[in-house]
């Protein structure tokens, strides 16, 4: 280990930069998080260390450094980009006492900064000594993921409240306590209530750990996203992480289902749009139950939980016995399938709106209001819109629909297996049979995949000017 890691207390202390240009904004960037106090030398700032100046976060003096411009100062940063000024500077300041670092010259520096995942009062130092700049960069983005932001403030609530939970025994009574805190109760408390729910929750999980009460059980209604697994929310991803009982939909990608906690028991629910599957009541049921348990429960659904998903029903029941619950949004198929076509769901001059439709509902193909969807430039995402597409047709031409509107099938977005057909409102049955798609699929209507959009013939725009 060629450099010792360590945190430098820089509460009013001097810190001195010279340069004026992106090395030093860089530094400053991070440099601002501290309490020090910073001088920067520049005679050619840029207009953000500028700002920086005028707002009172730093003291800018517009020349370059003269001997004694270090003096006291704990750091010094040669910024310049110019190896015969950053040298200049480096041994200006280093006479002055000060520990220096030059940027992009590792020889000639005192210290390196490490690369750093900020959670205040929690802070990650990841350094390679120069090795492998990608690698401290994957390693950071791996941490920034995977530590959630309410870590910061959480840390700053727990740290004020040690002494009340030196009420339990020390070891392992006390370290579940903090455990349970800092990766179960606390983070929900803060996301429903911040800082006064978060010391709320301090208060109450000592309240349960002190008389030894089993934390209670939890369901999080979690939307698993189209499928790609790197379209998961990083909620998600937690909440999978840490889940007793997964209860997912057929349309959870099984590449999905494999981030689940190795532990945690898997149930497949069953649902999809047509064929065989669990009741509902019996899913409300098999939810209740494991709640009741004292299990944490990710009730996983395809997409976004709130789409087509029956959520109300089962959060109907699980207040019906008064479990807690949260939800955890997911990418729905109507924002991957555009995406998957380069298009955008609303567009200025053509629609202003856009519909969430399902071609069916539990009475059979959904009836809509047609002949608004009919008018020119509009745009719907139908939902297992596959097999309704022959009446969904006939309803939109009745009412007078372009036959040459555009209509885009989507199977499988953002999947492996992802498949586009590119059609016309009057040839979608027909193409749609031909096609024989299998998977989930999306309609939508009154878009065509954008190469393609420009061969089309003008759609008359809805409105002139949004
Ligand atoms: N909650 C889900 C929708 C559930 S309804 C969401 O927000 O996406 C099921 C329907 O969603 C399917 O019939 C299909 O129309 C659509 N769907 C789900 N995943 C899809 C995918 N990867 N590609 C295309 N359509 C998909």
């Amino acid at each position: 280990m060629q450099h010792f890691p360590i945190f430098i207390a820089l509460a009013g202390r001097r810190v001195v930069v010279s340069g004026g240009g992106d090395a030093a904004i860089a530094k400053l960037r991070l440099l601002l998080k501290t309490e020090a106090h910073l001088t920067v030398f520049a005679s050619d700032p840029a207009a953000e260390i500028a700002a920086w100046a005028e707002a009172g976060r730093l003291r800018l003096v517009r020349r370059a450094m003269e001997p004694g411009d270090a003096t006291c100062a704990a750091l010094f940063y040669g910024a310049d980009e110019d190896e015969a000024e950053d040298a200049r500077t480096a041994a200006l300041a280093r006479a002055d006492g000060a520990l220096v670092n030059i940027v992009d010259n590792l020889g000639d520096s005192q210290f390196i900064t490490p690369a750093i995942v900020d959670r205040d009062p929690v802070t990650v130092a990841i350094g390679t000594e120069g090795a492998a700049p990608v690698l401290a960069r994957a390693i950071k983005a791996d941490l920034e993921a995977r530590l959630p932001q309410t870590l910061g403030p959480l840390a700053r609530i727990g740290k004020a409240f040690r002494k009340m939970a030196e009420a339990l025994p020390m070891g392992r009574k006390r370290r579940d306590f903090w455990s349970d805190y800092y990766f179960d109760a606390g983070p929900r408390a803060y996301e429903e209530g911040g800082e006064d729910g978060a010391e709320r929750a301090l208060d109450t999980l000592l309240d349960r750990h002190l008389a030894s009460e089993a934390r209670p059980g939890h369901v999080a209604f979690v939307g698993s996203g189209p499928g790609d697994p790197e379209l998961l929310t990083l909620k998600a991803r937690n909440a999978l992480d840490t889940a007793d009982v997964v209860i997912h939909d057929r349309l959870v990608a099984p590449e999905i289902l494999e981030l689940a906690r190795r532990e945690a028991i898997l149930i497949d629910a069953g649902k999809e749009g047509f064929g065989a599957h669990t009741p509902q009541g019996d899913i409300n049921d098999m939810i209740v139950d494991h709640v009741r348990a004292g299990a944490q429960v990710v009730r996983l659904k395809s997409g976004d939980p709130t789409v087509f998903g029956r959520l109300d029903e089962e959060i109907e029941a699980v207040d019906a016995h008064g479990l807690s619950w949260s939800v955890v949004p997911g990418i729905t198929a109507a924002s991957a399938s555009v995406a998957a076509i380069g298009q955008s769901l609303t567009r200025r001059g053509r629609n202003a709106s856009v519909r969430y439709l399902t071609g069916h509902d539990m009475k059979g193909f959904a009836d809509h209001d047609w002949a608004t969807l009919a008018r020119p430039g509009e745009v719907a995402a139908i939902y297992m819109g596959k097999r309704a597409a022959r009446f969904i047709q006939g309803r939109l031409m009745m009412h007078g629909a372009a036959p040459a509107t555009p209509v885009t099938v989507i199977a499988n977005a953002s999947r492996a297996d992802q498949k586009i057909v590119a059609t016309t409102l009057a040839q979608l049955s027909t193409d749609l049979s031909a096609a024989d798609l299998s998977g989930p699929a999306l309609v939508l209507y009154g878009l065509a995949p954008r190469a393609a959009a420009a061969a089309l013939p003008d759609i008359q725009p809805q409105q002139e000017a949004l």
